[in-house]
């Protein structure tokens, strides 16, 4: 037996165990693409070629004449493989094609399909006759026997290919993708040559080397996808390391295997099979320590990479944590698990308010969803998705870890973003306050002489020889000067920090200071057709608030309902006490609150009113938070109108 038939062993059985390694770890990973469907199946048509060709090799080395079944079971399957293996080829690259948008348009896709389906089937009815008496067939360059036009279809579809990995090269977004290209181009190109020479230009004598080396062709790109994907993470297995590794693991037991079943055979004459075989399997002992020496430096170097990884990944959150900006963040942590981690997706479900988990659990199910925790408490949970069936344990460990650190990320930027906010509401505080300086030293200085201009006016009228045109301007003009007066004293409630006296605290009856109210703008009710009433609630109730305080709060709220009713409207104001709290409430029946101006109505000088101050929501305002209520509101109350405001008092004692 000459030298070239071991070669040719080596290289089917390298080529075999190749190809069902692929299948298995497509199959292990599962990806739901075309493109590993396609692959799956290219991967069987060269595993039913080197398996054909692997069988009908040993049969020829044991047997003087290999049984006739044998051969055409051998044969069957060589056949199979040839015949779709251009096809699966071109195929493959279309769909690579599509995924990186070189192929647009489903016809063009259809076309390019049957143009490369149609000439396998026609040869797969080709080679049947043949199978039925295969014992003239050349198992050496098998190709041969499907005619010389089989070598220019599978020179065309080579040709194609290499075009096809040459244009990925071009778009290749980095180095190492642009090299595999070019090596794959590489490869068709020295296929298509190889094939051309041998099955279409000298059919008849083809050289047995010749074919021998270019059946190792195949195994070549193969070889050089898994190097590439175990560095560079190609087609995001890589990620995958416990399907690699443990496939790997199987395969090259399995070649052991046979090595020592090869080796015992070589050495029967001088020694008994079982004795080889022993030896070679304890040979393996030998290797124990410098095996376990080199997985620890494995596991130390992938422990380093892992950690510098996530390591790096943290800081990165880290930094954009300090901007203080909670949605930012949420963001650019999905984005950035997502990139760093070459997952599919990856969600973070933030709980508001950080609830101790029990209700929500139904989250957790699933075992891609990691739990963010701290100190007990359940902040969230990053949910995320991997390309393949499942994610590996060092993801998952780089995903455990970078959950543990994402409380204090989180935490610090809560903790800036509210430092920012307090920032902000100061700077306001201090706009305000100068505001509000101007503002009182303008409205003092125009008090007093205003007062005068009033009075005078006042005495004028009451001289009966005043004549009747005049009276009616000054009359005019006293309204006028007693509308001026009301926007001064809010001007004057607004910049008073609190109230007179020092502070909005103290105690007062709440239905003393509404009657007090109402009682005052009643004149303006009647005025502008309004029913002013109120809604009596048994006794008096006494809340933590000083009358002063009290008294701007129902004034400024009254007046705007008023000003919001329409003729023959309605205003109510009330106070009900429950549980520990008084709620005052003034309702009107006008248009309601636009909801685009909802937010903005308690900001000072915001009003929608040509003549008004925008101070009154801003008054009240001021004066609640003094007195430590709330103030809400509600609009439209029914039928899209009205508007319904709730200030919550403090109940004295
Ligand atoms: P002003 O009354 O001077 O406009 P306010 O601060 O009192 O300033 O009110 C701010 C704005 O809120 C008003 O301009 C108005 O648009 C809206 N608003 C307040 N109360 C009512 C209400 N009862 N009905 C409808 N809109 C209201
Ligand atoms: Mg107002």
């Amino acid at each position: 037996m000459g030298s070239l038939v071991y070669i040719r062993l080596i290289g089917y059985t390298a080529g075999t165990l190749l190809q069902l390694f692929w299948m298995v770890v497509i199959l292990g990973y599962r990806r739901q693409r075309n493109f590993e469907r396609v692959f799956f199946f290219l991967c069987l048509a060269l595993f039913l070629f080197y398996g054909g060709s692997l069988l009908a090799l040993n049969a020829q080395i044991y047997y003087a004449a290999p049984p006739a079944v044998l051969t055409a079971f051998a044969w069957t399957a060589l056949c199979a493989g040839l015949c779709f293996l251009p096809a699966l080829l071109v195929h493959l690259h279309l769909e690579y094609a599509e995924t990186r948008e070189l192929l647009q348009g489903r016809i063009a896709k259809r076309l390019w399909l049957t143009a490369v389906y149609a000439p396998a089937l026609f040869f797969a009815l080709r080679a049947y006759p043949l199978l039925s008496s295969p014992n003239g067939v050349n198992f050496v360059s098998p190709a041969n026997s499907l005619g010389r036009v089989y070598g220019v279809w599978m020179v065309l579809a080579l040709i194609v290919c290499a075009d096809w990995e040459r244009r990925f090269g071009v778009i290749a977004p980095d180095f190492a993708q642009e090299l595999f290209h070019r090596i794959m181009a590489g490869c068709f190109g020295v296929a298509a040559i190889g094939v051309l020479t041998l099955h279409v230009v000298h059919p008849r004598n083809a050289n047995e080397s010749f074919s021998t080396a270019l059946a190792y062709v195949p195994i070549v790109p193969l070889v050089v996808l898994i190097y590439y994907v175990q560095k560079h993470n190609f087609l995001q297995i890589g990620r995958q390391r416990n399907l690699v590794y443990a496939v790997t693991v199987t395969f090259l037991a399995l070649l052991y295997l046979s090595l020592i079943r090869r080796v015992s055979i070589w050495m029967e004459p001088t020694i008994p099979p079982e004795a080889t075989a022993s030896i070679l399997v304890f040979l393996l002992v030998v290797f124990f320590e410098p095996l376990q020496r080199w997985i620890g430096r494995r596991l130390h170097e992938t422990a380093h990479t892992e950690l510098d990884r996530s390591q790096k990944m943290t800081s990165a959150i880290q930094q954009v944590a300090r901007l203080g900006n909670s949605a930012k963040l949420k963001e650019f942590i999905e984005r950035w698990v997502k990139e760093q981690i070459e997952l599919a997706d990856a969600r973070l479900i933030l709980q508001e308010g950080g609830e101790t988990s029990s209700l929500q659990d139904s989250g957790a199910e699933s075992e891609n969803s990691f739990e963010i925790q701290q100190g007990g408490r359940r902040l969230g949970r990053l949910e995320v998705k991997p390309h393949g069936a499942m994610l590996s344990g060092d993801t998952r460990a780089a995903l455990e870890f970078l959950c543990e650190q994402l409380p204090g990320a989180l935490d610090l930027c809560r903790l800036i973003e509210e430092k920012l906010r307090l920032e902000r509401e100061l700077a306001e505080r201090e706009r305000l306050a100068l505001v509000g300086q101007m503002a009182a030293s303008i409205s003092h200085n125009l008090k007093n002489p205003l007062g005068s201009i009033k009075t005078i006016l006042q005495v004028q009228l009451e001289n009966p020889e005043l004549p009747e045109s005049i009276r009616g301007e000054t009359k005019m003009v006293l309204e006028e000067i007693g509308r001026l007066s009301t926007k001064l004293n809010q001007l004057l409630q607004f910049s008073r920090p609190a109230v007179r006296g020092g502070s909005a605290i103290g105690s007062c009856d709440v239905r003393v200071v509404i009657e007090e109210v109402t009682s005052v703008l009643s004149h303006e009710a009647e005025r502008r057709g309004v029913r002013l009433q109120t809604e009596a609630s048994g006794d008096g109730v006494r809340v933590a608030v000083s009358a002063e305080a009290l008294n701007d709060v129902v004034s400024n709220l009254v007046v705007n309902a008023l000003e919001a009713a329409p003729r023959g409207g309605r205003v109510t104001v009330g106070a009900l006490a429950s549980e520990g709290t008084c709620v005052l409430m003034v309702e009107d029946d006008g248009p309601g609150i636009p909801a685009a101006v909802q937010e903005k109505i308690l900001q000072p000088f915001f009003t929608t009113k040509p003549q008004g101050t925008g101070l009154g929501l801003a008054i009240v305002a001021r004066r609640v938070a003094e007195f430590g209520g709330k103030v809400e509101w509600e609009s439209p109350v029914r039928d899209g109108k009205g508007t319904r405001f709730r200030v919550i008092l403090p109940l004295a004692g």
